[in-house]
């Protein structure tokens, strides 16, 4: 782009565009960081042609990576078709029943219900009055509490806001919705209580101390992300959420996993819940499950609770948005199911995530300040440390994990620091298509970038 095009750019972005999740500050006085123009596979390009491995698949959702024009086709066929219709009243459409079985065949256990939203945020928020109207129907309406965690993140809307554990969200536009509590994150690596190690306990621990304080009978659900992701990519200890299901089992509660990130292949397998050997009795989804290319999101429900609700209900179910079940948006969804499926990504995922589980530990044996690394498919984390000893932090006025991922964005890699109670994280979710020259790009810029700004610190 000429110089003077993009200052008229920078200008009218500064002028008009409320960006979301960005310094309103910075965005006023500074303008955007950058302006991204066109995509290919795992890369991503700005509008001076310089090339960036995507290396958080943009927002943990460009799956089967960039530029697909079948993706473009399919929108483009059922939009010239019928771009939209609704499925308010029982109206239906091909699009959506297909997209419905597709996601039923893939869900574990007896999940096999869809009810389709826009995103995360609003498929949480479903998920929620689902469980809240399933308890209602049965006579049970004080049980209206949800369980969340430290570290969670369900979205922006109110009540996954009220879900999500990282205040700088919780402090945004409250007085937050009625009923959230929140449990301990499972962050083994973190954990000053557990000796000589921390299996999950305490996190479990911490869960019955909050069902005995507000009494089983008032608790509705317990919400999990099989894996934490904008929390720290968080890889929970093992038996931890078998752990989890067993308390639903044990009071009556509702387990809904929020697989917004690591549903559709990101984990090395369909759904992260799939690792744990347990079935939810609900699954939220969005991101992955169409690549990013349009949005759309929805709740699995099982079988047996939709039989349930079938049976108490006795009026209309009041909730829906206008593009739950967006024609475009399922033929998309189905297209990029099929990539997915005819190229094997969710194995690719798992084999590249070997690698770069290898890759990682190594970075950790080279360099001082990783003092953990952590990962499960392609969704991976790194942490910095002042001392791998004693696991101290930097002080968070450095804002290593931050100063880390500018000067890898200088190289040509976008990544994500997480800096949440005082840890210095960098996530790392590239594309599920990327090959091990690709891993090892990204790590070796990934690798580059921390010696250059421990050099500094
Ligand atoms: N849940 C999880 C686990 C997420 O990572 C996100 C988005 N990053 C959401 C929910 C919210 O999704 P959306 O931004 O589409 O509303």
């Amino acid at each position: 782009m000429e110089v003077s095009e993009k200052l008229t750019w920078i200008e009218l972005d500064k002028k008009h565009f409320f960006h979301p999740s960005s310094s309103i500050k910075d965005s006023y006085e500074k303008g955007p960081v950058v302006f991204m123009e066109r995509g290919e596979g795992i890369y991503i390009y700005d509008a001076d042609g310089k090339e960036y491995v995507d290396g958080l698949s943009s927002l943990w959702n460009v799956n089967v990576g960039h530029g697909r024009k079948e993706l473009a086709e399919s929108a483009s066929e059922q939009m010239k078709k019928l771009a939209y219709t609704h499925s308010f009243s029982r109206f239906s459409h091909k699009p959506a029943v297909q997209l419905a079985e597709k996601i039923a065949s893939l869900a574990p256990g007896d999940l096999s219900v869809v009810h389709f939203t826009s995103g995360g945020s609003e498929s949480n928020d479903s998920a929620f009055k689902i469980a809240r109207h399933y308890f209602k129907l049965k006579g049970q309406s004080q049980r209206f509490k949800i369980i969340a965690r430290d570290r969670a993140y369900h979205g922006v809307s109110m009540g996954a806001t009220s879900a999500t554990g990282l205040s700088i969200f919780r402090e945004l536009g409250g007085p937050l919705a009625a009923g959230f509590i929140h449990a301990s994150a499972p962050y083994s690596y973190r954990c000053e209580e557990c000796k000589p190690e921390c299996k999950g306990d305490c996190a479990i621990e911490s869960i019955y101390d909050l069902i005995e304080q507000e009494g089983a009978e008032t608790i509705a659900a317990i919400i999990i992300e099989p894996v934490q992701g904008a929390g720290g990519v968080i890889i929970p200890p093992p038996d931890y959420i078998k752990a989890v299901r067993k308390i639903c089992d044990k009071f009556g509660i509702l387990m809904i996993a929020d697989e917004v990130i690591t549903g559709f292949g990101r984990t090395g397998k369909w759904f992260g819940i799939e690792h744990e050997g347990v079935v939810p009795d609900m699954i939220t989804f969005a991101k992955g499950v169409t690549s990013g290319y349009i949005p759309l999101g929805g709740v699995v429900i099982s079988e047996r609770i939709y039989r349930e609700l079938v049976e108490h209900s006795n009026q209309n179910f009041a909730h829906g948005f206008t593009y739950s079940g967006h024609p475009a948006a399922c033929a998309v969804a189905l297209k990029n199911i099929e990539i997915i499926t005819n190229e094997k990504l969710v194995e690719n995922a798992a084999g590249m995530g070997i690698l770069l589980q290898q890759g990682l530990e190594k970075i950790k044996n080279e360099l001082d300040i990783v003092g953990n690394v952590m990962s499960r498919g392609l969704l991976g984390h790194i942490e910095i440390v002042k001392d791998k000893t004693s696991k101290e932090a930097f002080s968070s006025s450095h804002k290593v994990a931050s100063q880390i991922t500018e000067q890898a964005f200088e190289y040509g890699l976008i990544t994500r620091p997480i800096m949440y109670n005082n840890t210095d994280i960098i996530a790392i979710c590239p594309p599920l298509i990327i090959n091990e020259q690709q891993i090892n790009q990204l790590l070796d810029i990934l690798q580059e970038s921390i010696k250059k700004i421990m050099g500094r610190i």
